[in-house]
């Protein structure tokens, strides 16, 4: 068996594992490269990597860097197998994966037409390529073996990440003997809402670690938790409308829970919440649909009825309109909106409308790229940019930090030391992280003894 690493090595983006044997080809995951560098002729370069013939696709999780690309295996004609939240998450980040694609080709044209140049711009994908992806889709539930090919069998077991994600056990039986190997997916923290703690890797002959945040460790979640209540519940005192910018699948759901738990307490004053953001809506309805997935709290509030009645409490913008109407109003409310980086969607209108008002408060709960307006303002700009206008910042901008959906170094190590207090395979190779944190991870699972690490450059193949 050989496997050939397609993306994310040494980057956070690109996810991809082509696995091959002489019965199978067998593609994991197949992630969009983005962010500033990330060449659009990168997404597209598929010929030199992915065979003609493939026998299966098997996702970890619905994240755009994870399943971005699938729209491109042109004639795919086999399954595509994923846990059944992850099959109905994908179906909805791919829709809009296509429209922003198609969206993009347009405007690039019509800029080039006003140039005089030749409108030749093609989108990456559209609607029609995505209708065939989501066709192939195949639901399955965690736990259970399936096979996936000749030869190969796979199990998907909770990663803790975002909803339906998984850690992939594969069973691969070759010449008369059968090898293990895992592939983390992204792995969650522990103690997050709503979703289950990440299941430890199984004993395994070779492992795909995921190492996003392998230099450093997150505080515990509790306290995280708690100064974000703390800073909700002060807002509500002073009455302030607070703007929190939010990804539409993880974050704006882990929110709105916080939320809901805040006015079950009731210790401070009741204010209104917003979600302004029709994806945000969408996946909050998806999430609604999967309570088994759920750790025991959400599933208990799922199963009787008591989220669907807090639900109802939040105000959702569907309309461009119904978002204009919350830009302009003064009133205390809380408005999660996308983008979490603040570079696009609605937030920005907010901003906008709202940045340099006294009294605001912007709260920040994501990961801010560099380069994004979001970083901008966690790195304390006196005055930002936003749709060619500057705009001066007078709100209270807050940063609450460590509530990443992927695990910290320890966490990392945890997840790969497995349940036996030894490491759960004797080689790891190390992904999706940039060289620094990988580098830093490889450190200390060396330093721990039993394992080999590998540190794989893009089309690097591993044998085993
Ligand atoms: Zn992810």
């Amino acid at each position: 068996m050989q496997i050939t690493i397609l993306g994310a090595a040494g980057e956070v983006t690109g996810s991809g594992y082509l696995v091959q044997t002489a019965r199978a080809n067998v593609l994991i995951d197949f992630g969009m490269f983005q962010g500033r560098g990330a060449g659009d002729e990168k997404n597209r370069e598929i010929d030199p990597v992915v065979p003609a013939r493939l026998d299966a696709v098997v996702l970890t999780h619905a994240h755009l860097d994870h399943v971005g690309r699938l729209p491109l295996l042109v004639g795919l004609a086999c399954a595509v197998h994923a846990t059944h939240a992850s099959c109905a998450l994908a179906e909805l980040i791919l829709r809009d994966s296509a429209k922003i694609q198609e969206g993009d080709a347009v405007r690039e044209n019509r800029s080039k037409e006003r140039t005089g140049a030749t409108p030749d711009a093609v989108a990456l994908y559209g609607t029609a390529e995505v209708d065939a992806i989501v066709s192939r889709m195949r639901g399955h539930e965690y736990e259970q073996w399936i096979e996936v090919a000749d030869g190969i069998t796979a199990r998907f077991q909770d990663a803790g990440h975002i909803l339906g994600s998984a850690s992939v056990e594969l069973r691969v039986t070759e010449g008369g003997s059968t090898k293990t190997v895992v592939f983390s997916g992204d792995v969650g923290q522990k103690c997050m809402p709503i979703l289950r703690d990440p299941v430890p890797c199984p004993p395994a002959d070779l492992v795909f670690l995921e190492s996003t945040y392998g230099d450093r460790n997150h505080r515990p979640a509790e306290e995280t938790f708690a100064e974000l209540r703390a800073i909700l519940e002060q807002s509500a005192w002073q009455k302030r409308k607070v703007l929190v910018p939010s990804f539409a699948v993880g974050r704006a759901q882990l929110l709105l829970h916080v939320l809901a738990e805040i006015a079950r307490d009731g210790r401070s004053p009741v204010v209104p919440v917003y979600l302004d953001s029709p994806m945000a809506i969408r996946a909050t309805e998806i999430y609604s649909k999967f309570p088994d997935d759920f750790d025991d709290e959400s599933r208990g509030l799922a199963r009787s009825g008591q989220a669907r009645r807090e639900f109802a409490n939040v105000n959702l913008c569907v309309t461009p309109q119904q978002s204009r109407d919350l830009n302009e109003s003064w009133d205390p409310a809380i408005v999660i909106a996308g983008s979490g980086m603040c570079d696009g969607g609605r937030i920005l209108h907010h901003l906008r409308h709202n940045l340099w008002r006294h009294g605001v408060q912007v709260l920040l709960t994501s990961f801010m790229g560099q380069g994004s307006l979001g970083r901008k303002l966690v790195d304390g700009a006196q005055s930002v940019r936003i749709f060619r206008e500057d705009v001066v910042v007078r709100a209270d901008v807050r940063t609450v930090g460590g509530l990443s959906a992927h695990a910290g170094q320890g966490g990392l190590i945890e997840w790969f030391m497995g349940t036996s207090k030894k490491p759960a395979a004797p080689r790891v190779v190390l992904t999706h992280g940039e060289d620094r944190q990988r580098g830093v991870l490889a450190q200390a699972l060396t330093g721990m003894g039993g394992c080999t690490v590998i540190q794989p450059k893009r089309f690097e193949v591993i044998e085993i």
